[in-house]
């Protein structure tokens, strides 16, 4: 299988989301648009590893803006196309379905905006919200620190107000994107006063400030997505702080709530074509003695692949549903989560049963099947229990308020 197979990722068959019939003319628009113009911006790209580069997303994701297609869910008085959730979903979906880059602004389109459109002031919308919506500051979370992971509400990273600025000192850690970051929508403890989740609050930093570190640390695949963020004495302007002093606590958690409910749609579609390079891969290769696909553990995994991703579009359905009546996911957001992120494990497990030492076989080898890109993303898979809530934290949700069993 060579690398254009595995990333042949257009997938005619997959159902549609949500909204499917009425948001008919929106959905073809959208995939003659994205049909035409990905193969044109990303020429030579389609079907390698570089497609899905930090430099190539960043091109992709300009040329959606210039195209419009950038704050489709805020209002209009803000630049935005007051779309409807179903509608974002189909966006998410149908760049899903022609093979198109994730977004690296995704914090920024994703969390910060609609928090700021939420809480900021009048001068904070003028001041943020252009600036996400052309693409040209890029966003990270500072939220996690080394004591502070699922159970947020320890942060220590103190911010002390002196006059008109607040002076940060702290350290944040796993932040994505702190590298090339220009803002980050920062959890500090504001005072240590009381319950530990009244004493933080939200500020909106500037990641250019004299006194910002940053040390991009290396995964186990090699890359550097994340990041270790130092505040070393760093004036955030008081006028940065996103609403109330001490009241950041709720702020954080709406800001999770917003992503939520598209946030899977993309990684859904994605997995369907995974899934189905999978099959394929099984289908041409031979182990001990017969095509993989031929073997009864094989084909039964795969089916089970088939039944958990058949249950996370019935979820991901429900979600954006309750989404439209301002439900947020709840608990249905940890049973997808978690469903998601373990399939997703289970399915570059099964690739690399299937490959077996060729599953080692890096994009330096020239034999290497997928140019070594089944092996990659299986080493990805193991940060996806730990994003974004760990599975523990998520089962704990699940069986708490979910099933009403005791703590
Ligand atoms: C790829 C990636 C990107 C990330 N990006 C960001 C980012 O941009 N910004 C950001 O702020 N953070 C980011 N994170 C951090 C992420 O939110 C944390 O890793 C996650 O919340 C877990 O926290 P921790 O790593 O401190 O682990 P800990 O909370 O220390 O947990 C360690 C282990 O103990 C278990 N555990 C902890 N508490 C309980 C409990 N009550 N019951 C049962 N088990 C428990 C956990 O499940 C885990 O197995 C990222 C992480 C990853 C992997």
């Amino acid at each position: 299988m060579n690398n254009a197979e595995f990333r042949s990722e257009r997938i005619a068959e997959a159902p549609d989301f949500l909204g499917a019939e009425a948001d008919g003319e929106f959905r073809n628009g959208l995939r003659e648009w994205l049909a035409r113009e990905l193969p044109r911006v990303a020429g030579d790209l389609i079907g390698t590893a570089a497609l899905h580069s930090v430099e190539f997303r960043r091109k992709w994701e300009d040329h959606l803006c210039c195209a419009g297609l950038s704050g489709l869910g805020w209002p209009r008085e803000l630049g935005g196309h007051s779309l409807p959730l179903g509608k974002q979903a189909i966006f998410h979906e149908e760049c899903a379905r022609a093979g198109a880059p994730l977004a690296v602004n995704m914090i920024g389109h994703g969390i910060v905006a609609p928090t700021i459109i939420a809480y900021g002031s009048a001068e904070q919308k003028r001041r943020f919200l252009p600036s996400i919506l052309d693409n040209s500051q890029v966003w990270c979370q500072g939220y996690s620190e080394p004591g502070a992971g699922s159970d947020l509400a320890a942060i220590a990273t103190r911010a002390e107000r002196r006059g008109d600025v607040y002076v940060v000192n702290g350290q944040k850690i796993w932040t994505s994107f702190a590298n090339i970051a220009d803002q980050c929508l920062l959890l500090v403890r504001t005072t240590l006063d009381g319950a530990p989740r009244k004493g933080i609050s939200v500020l909106l930093a500037d990641m250019h400030l004299p006194g910002v570190s940053v040390r991009p640390i290396r995964q186990i695949t090699g890359e550097a997505d994340f990041n270790e963020v130092f505040f070393d004495n760093v004036e955030v302007p008081a006028d940065c702080r996103l609403g109330e002093e001490n009241a950041g606590w709720k702020i954080a958690m709406d800001a999770a709530n917003y992503e939520r409910s598209t946030y899977f749609v993309p990684r859904i579609v994605r997995m369907q074509a995974e899934l189905e390079a999978l099959v394929r891969l099984a289908a041409g290769t031979r182990r001990r003695g017969r095509t993989a696909i031929d073997d009864p553990a094989i084909r039964s995994a795969i089916g089970e692949l088939h039944i958990n991703l058949h249950a996370l579009r019935l979820y991901a359905d429900r979600i954006l549903e309750m989404a439209e009546q301002g439900v947020p996911p709840g608990v249905d957001g940890s049973s997808v989560k978690l469903l998601w992120s373990e399939s997703h494990q289970r399915l570059f497990e099964l690739a690399m049963e299937i490959l077996g030492p060729d599953a080692a076989l890096g994009p330096q080898e020239i034999s290497a099947p997928a140019q070594g890109r089944w092996g990659r993303d299986f080493l990805w898979t193991k940060a996806e229990t730990v994003l974004a809530g760990t599975s523990e934290i998520h089962r704990n949700i699940i069986a708490e308020r979910g099933l009403g069993l005791p703590r």
